[in-house]
């Protein structure tokens, strides 16, 4: 078994989704011959940085640090959602843009990507103090937000209702305008799209149901009997429970920043919704067994949803996963050392820019909805997004089967150019969905062409 210091593991995620960047180069030759083709592609086109003094309920002023990095606009207008959280830094929000760009390439809507946060705690502010660092956020940033430039959604601690205000405070900025289309993620009557709001975690259903039609995890067939863990109960976690349940899988664990529940025999996912809707937390569900932090990870299960945030399955204890899946909900759970442990044991990841599509791209759909002042039957989206994703599923399929037929060549390639090029891993999903991704960025960037 191939062992990794968690010690020396980088964590900052713009590091790792270089890494995963890198790693499909080996398959792009037109852009190692050109290193600076690729460097383009991977930097941010603009970082926004600001800092937000806001009156909290006490009477003090608290100054808020927020960013909004725009990552590419190559392929459309940057698209990504704002994330409320303590940890929030220009790095994570670089690579959560970064991931932005290549999930919209991979599942082919025009947008390009973007990310946004304010480095706070929303577990300690009144609603009245959120509306007031959001509304001071979306004044800060001003036209570096718009419905054709950059187009913010919900993600971490962030909702419907947030989106709302900066609705508000951007139309409120631009008078007589149909602003709409500024911020996707909105309340239904206030231009929202049906199925919006669970299209993250249907996106992902999706995306499992197809993979395994395909034949992708010999050990599981189907949905139906298959045991469930999924890691947060927010937007992402608590659809993915509610939504892989109904398909007729079994969740026998979920957890929260609180701690996490357990029952081999299954939990009844409506009852646990309405305990963390009555006490904040599942954790206390009569009739399961607490699990400490990161331990619903490594609960005996065929499908692992890690739908919280970075960082969760590392060198540390992806050797201790024992899913046959891991459908990745959440964006970066997976650290590139684990990624090798987890390829080496046989576990299959379908990687983020994939799995959790389905919010950019339902996203995408009420953006055109805002424009064309039309409202659509929540059946037509959600059959757009099972077709999108299924396509999307099948695209990294069919181009992992490719890198492995064609991975002689490819070494051969490597070696060419440097003889000293180590032994190239086996391309895992990742790999293959950033081969497709980049590669549709390169194409793209290739037709436009530089300007002047
Ligand atoms: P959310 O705020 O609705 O929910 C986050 C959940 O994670 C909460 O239940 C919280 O208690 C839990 N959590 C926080 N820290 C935790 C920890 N250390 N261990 C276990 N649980 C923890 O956020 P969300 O929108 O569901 O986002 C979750 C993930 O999904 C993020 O990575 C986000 O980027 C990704 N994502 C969200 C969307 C979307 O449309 N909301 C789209 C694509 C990807």
């Amino acid at each position: 078994m191939m062992t990794s210091d968690p010690v020396l593991e980088d964590l900052n995620p713009n590091h790792i989704a270089r890494q995963q960047f890198d790693a499909a180069l080996a398959y792009l030759p037109e852009l190692t011959v050109c290193p600076g083709m690729a460097d383009w592609l991977f930097e941010p086109e603009r970082i926004v940085k600001v800092a937000l003094p806001v009156r909290l309920n006490d009477g003090c002023v608290h100054v808020f640090h927020g960013y909004r990095v725009l990552h590419s606009t190559l392929r459309g207008p940057g698209k990504g959602g704002i994330r409320f959280h303590p940890n929030v830094d220009e790095e994570e929000v670089k690579a959560l843009a970064a991931w932005m760009t290549l999930k919209c390439a991979l599942v082919d809507v025009p947008f390009g990507g973007a990310k946004g946060g304010v480095a706070c705690d929303p577990r300690e502010l009144t609603p009245y103090e959120k509306s007031r660092i959001t509304r001071r956020f979306i004044a800060a940033l001003g036209d570096n937000i718009g419905p054709y430039t950059d187009i913010p959604a919900p993600d971490v601690y962030t909702d419907a209702q947030t989106m709302a205000w900066v609705y508000d405070t951007y139309s409120m900025m631009h008078p007589g305008d149909n602003n709409l289309p500024v911020v996707t993620g909105k309340p239904l009557d206030l231009g929202g799209s049906p199925g919006r709001a669970q299209a993250t975690a249907q996106g992902s259903l999706f995306a499992a149901e197809h993979y395994l039609e395909l034949g992708g995890s010999p050990e599981l067939t189907g949905l139906k009997g298959a045991t469930v863990a999924v890691q947060g109960f927010g937007n992402a976690g608590r659809n993915a429970a509610r939504l892989f349940s109904a398909a007729g899988a079994m969740v026998v664990a979920v957890s929260d920043s609180k701690g996490g529940i357990y029952d081999p025999g299954g939990l009844d996912v409506s009852k646990v919704e309405v305990h963390k809707d009555e006490t904040g937390s599942v954790v206390g569900l009569e009739g399961t067994k607490f699990l400490e932090a990161g331990e619903v990870l490594e609960v005996p299960c065929d499908i692992l949803i890690p739908a919280a945030l970075e960082n969760q399955i590392t060198a540390a204890n992806a050797d201790r996963i024992e899913a046959h899946v891991i459908v990745e909900a959440a964006n970066g759970p997976t650290t590139p050392a684990a990624d090798r442990i987890l390829n080496e044991k046989g576990i299959h990841v379908l990687p983020d820019i994939l799995a959790n599509a389905g919010g950019v791209l339902v996203s995408y759909y009420e953006w055109v909805q805002n424009l064309e002042n039309q409202q659509w039957e929540e059946h037509e989206v959600l059959e757009k997004l099972r077709r999108k994703m299924q396509r999307a599923t099948e695209r990294v399929v069919t181009k992992r089967v490719a890198l492995i037929e064609g991975h002689a060549h490819y070494q051969e390639v490597l070696r060419r150019r440097d003889p000293e090029a180590p032994e190239m891993p086996v391309a895992d999903l990742r790999t293959a969905a950033y081969v497709v991704a980049v590669g549709a960025c390169s194409a793209t960037a290739t037709q436009r062409g530089i300007w002047p």
